[in-house]
């Protein structure tokens, strides 16, 4: 399709949607307001992500009185960024926006980023958090901890950035090009370049639902990679290095103290400490490279991102046909 086809919608939207059955009306009346007051065109993609709850059937109520709604639905809970993956392949629009499906990403703001992209300023709009707004003390410092060893690692700036952004065509196409089956959606954005510019937003309080990222669910992910794939045993050097070396600091102590209090066969010290710290150091060193190398195995494997289950919404049969 070429941009004079009537058929490419100026807009596309898309959102992630996990269990928000009771906020999917009014996330897209507050959406449809929104554009059309505002796009030529559009189109808005909801991704159900897996849910439990009634989140198809809402969508799929949505779709059948608003021509323009698509829905999508994931075979089962693949994770967000997996979920913008599928409404992004299948957005048609000249620039598509991304945002949350819980109304934290404020639609209102869909003009303002809009505008920005028609007069040309930039390519990638992108909304960034002014502040935080009401979140959980405990989320604000992982949050920040990640942000700063992001940064000291690869030099990229993430603070305040969300996944509430808007990107021209080229930018979409660029982005869809990139082969990796793990996707850090602000990273890789950040990754493609292109002019940018910014918005700023306030994150209200979620509307209905509660977030989904607990500290309880980023643990159970975490076990879930390690445990139900074969790349465990790379994992398990990491936390067997970190527990070693915990123990090679208390007994170094200890063996120090018997030192210098003259309790200890002399040489003993030394034979000690070294073990201790070479050995658990060695762990930690396996570990990382086990990090990588599960990464790899992930790769290589090639999986497809997601799996589609069902979908509703106007060009459904005549895409899902190609
Ligand atoms: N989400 C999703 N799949 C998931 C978890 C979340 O599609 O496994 C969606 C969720 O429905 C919401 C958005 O991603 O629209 C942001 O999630 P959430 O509000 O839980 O994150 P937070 O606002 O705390 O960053
Ligand atoms: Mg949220």
């Amino acid at each position: 399709m070429t941009p004079a086809d009537p058929r490419v919608p100026e807009l596309s939207v898309v959102a992630p949607l996990h269990d928000e059955g009771r906020g999917v009306a009014d996330f897209v009346r507050a959406v449809f307001t929104e554009l059309e007051a505002t796009a030529e065109s559009f189109e808005l993609i909801l991704v159900d992500d897996g849910s439990d709850d009634d989140t198809w059937d809402q969508i799929r109520a949505e779709a059948a009185q608003r021509p323009q709604l698509i829905g999508l639905r994931l075979s089962r809970n693949f994770g967000k960024e997996a979920a913008l993956c599928a409404g992004i392949e299948r957005a048609a629009g000249r620039a598509v926006i991304t945002l949350d499906g819980d109304l934290q990403h404020p639609p209102e703001l869909i003009g303002e980023m809009v505008a920005r992209w028609r007069s040309g300023e930039a390519r990638i709009v992108e909304a960034v958090k002014a502040d935080r707004g009401a979140e959980p003390l405990t989320h604000r410092i992982n949050s920040r901890a990640f942000y700063q060893l992001f940064r000291s690692l690869t030099g990229v700036d993430l603070r305040g950035a969300s996944d509430y952004k808007l990107l021209d065509r080229s930018a979409v196409d660029e982005w869809l090009r990139l082969p990796e089956r793990a996707l850090f959606y602000r990273g890789t954005v950040w990754w493609i370049g292109f002019s940018r510019t910014q918005v700023e937003f306030s994150v209200p309080e979620r509307a209905t639902g509660r977030s989904s990222w607990s500290l309880l669910r980023l643990v159970r992910l975490a076990l879930v990679a390690v445990t139900s794939f074969s790349s465990a045993p790379l994992q398990l050097a990491t936390f067997v290095g970190l527990s070693f070396f915990l123990l090679a600091v208390g007994l170094g102590l200890h063996t120090l103290y018997m030192k210098l209090s003259g309790a200890a066969l002399s040489g003993f010290t030394t034979v000690i400490l070294l073990q201790l710290i070479i050995g658990s150091l060695v762990l930690l060193c396996v570990g990382v490279v086990g990090q990588y190398v599960a990464r790899i195995y992930d790769e290589v494997k090639g999986r497809p991102r997601y799996v589609l289950s069902e979908s509703v919404g106007s060009d459904t049969r005549e895409r899902d046909a190609k």
